[in-house]
């Protein structure tokens, strides 16, 4: 068993209750760490000395926090191997998806950050005084400064990649950090912790609270000398966390769930690696469909409805649920029992209401796992047609292997249907029709559209949903800004 602790100060201590949790190994079902169960006194104790060391870290000159964080990424890719094993241990991924998507994003993370506040610049107006009798004319500049301490909260299904997404730029503004990773998967966040204390960050400026959410994640939220908040994780909590920052004025932002549509029109490119088909089957099925980007709702044009259906199956029984620590295994376990237990139910739900399962369905059978997997949480990817549109199925989101499947006949139907749940993440069109790819990706209520292509990911640019996806955005400028606090400074000339 790995023993875990929170990292405060610069100092690894254990929770002060000396309470823990198990984190299980969802390939086997076994415990395999101790994980602080941390509250109050502990989110306590490590906003105290983030406060204390933000004076010091924000007045450093960019350069130098900048280096700390290439060092910290430097740290990342020599530690590649050991940060994926645990990755695909912790949360039953492919280990080659930990190892070529996970880890390498997160220094990249790091990296795109450190290097961004070295680019930055901040706007002036040069007011003439606005044409009035008496009109005073000024200089005006923006500076912007760190916020100071910042509550970090991210979910369990990339660990490492979500969690350095916020820390990264937090930090490279001058902010110092309290973080708390999910309960479900902390082994990396741990891993990081050690890293930074290598890389020589200040004490203070980067603390890790380990434990649940409804404890140490709320106390965080809740902190007086936290004064923003950003957070990945469910709609359902995202609205308390946005509940609670709007009661306390803090700023916030939110990275929530998906429903995402994934539009085939009749005209599209479907065969070959970057085709319709192939990537229909990534987008419903990387990371066992626990990607909030996922293609969830396959939306198909009637006229090819019955090829791309059949082909996108025949593709997704190939994949082979299997160890997640073999190299050659695409499709690992599902993270948690609870998130096995929530697809289950949908699919059971699928079934009552009408719904045909044209593959999967069900536990992957014991026997045909690994000897060492037998007991572990693994689900079979699952295509289900012939729904309703209203129904629950296609309105919430599951988050596991499960994709279901309509019919549009035209450009207005496949609007109605990609804008028809409460969510509003990411949408994925594919046609050859540049007009119709404009139009539907200005029509469509989310904040990302991909057109013939899906999680194309340029660190550059807005990141967010829309409705019950999120408020705010992260990446790039958008970052930049909401970990600053603007100050518009006003000269006469
Ligand atoms: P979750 O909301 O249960 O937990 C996320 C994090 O919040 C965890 O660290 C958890 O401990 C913490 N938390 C829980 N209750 C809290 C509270 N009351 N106060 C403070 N913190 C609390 O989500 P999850 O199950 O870990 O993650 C899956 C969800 O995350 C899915 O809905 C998925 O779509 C979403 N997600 C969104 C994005 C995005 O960028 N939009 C990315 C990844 C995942």
């Amino acid at each position: 068993m790995r023993e875990l602790r929170n990292f405060i100060g610069g100092r690894f201590v254990d929770a002060g209750s000396r309470q823990s949790i198990e984190s299980i190994e969802p390939a086997t079902a076994s415990p395999w760490a101790h994980v602080p169960d941390s509250d109050r006194t502990d989110v306590d104790a490590a906003v105290t000395s983030a406060k204390a060391a933000f004076p010091a870290w924000s007045a450093l000159p960019a350069i130098e926090r900048s280096q700390f964080l290439m060092k910290l990424a430097d740290l990342i890719d020599a530690n590649l191997d050991p940060l994926a094993e645990a990755e695909s241990t912790d949360t039953g991924k492919p280990i080659s998806l930990a190892r070529f998507l996970d880890i390498p994003r997160s220094a990249t993370n790091f990296r795109h950050f450190a290097t961004a506040i070295l680019h930055s610049a901040s706007e002036s107006h040069d007011f003439d005084g606005g044409g009035v009798p008496g009109g005073i004319p000024a200089i005006q500049y923006t500076l912007r400064r760190p916020r100071g301490v910042a509550g970090c909260i991210s979910p369990w299904n990339l660990p490492l990649y979500l969690l350095t997404w916020k820390l990264a730029p937090a930090l490279a503004t001058g902010n110092t950090v309290v973080a708390k990773p999910s309960e479900v998967t902390p082994i990396t966040a741990h891993m990081l912790a050690e890293l930074a204390s290598k890389a020589g960050l200040p004490p203070g400026v980067l603390n890790i609270v380990h434990g649940t959410g409804a404890k140490a994640g709320a106390a965080i939220v809740e902190h007086p000398d936290v004064p923003a908040i950003t957070f990945t994780g469910s709609t359902a909590v995202g609205r308390w966390i946005g509940e609670t920052c709007g009661r306390m004025l803090k700023r916030v932002s939110l990275e929530l769930g998906g429903k995402n549509p994934f539009i085939v029109f009749d005209d599209a490119d479907l065969e070959g690696p970057a085709g319709a088909i192939e990537t229909a089957v990534r987008a419903g099925f990387s990371n066992q469909g626990q990607i909030c980007l996922c293609g969830s709702r396959l939306l198909v044009h009637e006229r090819i409805y019955d090829r791309v259906v059949p082909a996108i199956v025949e593709r997704v029984r190939h994949l082979k649920p299997g160890d997640p620590r073999e190299t050659a295994t695409n499709f690992g376990a599902i993270t948690s029992m609870a998130q096995l237990e929530k697809i289950e139910t949908m699919v059971s739900t699928a079934r009552q209401l009408g719904g045909r399962i044209l593959c999967g369905g069900d536990r992957v059978p014991a026997e045909s796992l690994p000897h060492r997997c037998r007991d572990g949480w693994f689900y079979q990817p699952t295509v289900i047609e012939s729904l309703e549109p209203a129904c629950k199925v296609e309105q919430e989101e599951i988050f596991g292997p499960v994709v279901t499947v309509q019919r549009f006949a035209d450009e207005a139907e496949a609007i109605r249907l990609a804008n028809g749940t409460g969510y509003g993440l990411a949408a994925t069109i594919f046609t050859r029709d540049v007009g119709r790819a404009h139009r539907l990706s200005a029509d469509i209520q989310s904040g990302i559209a991909w057109v013939n292509c899906w999680m194309v990911r340029d660190l550059r640019t807005p990141f967010g949903g829309v409705k019950q996806s999120g408020v705010g955005r992260e990446g790039g400028l958008e970052a930049l800004r909401f970990f600053t606090e603007s100050k518009n400074v006003c000269i006469r000339t």
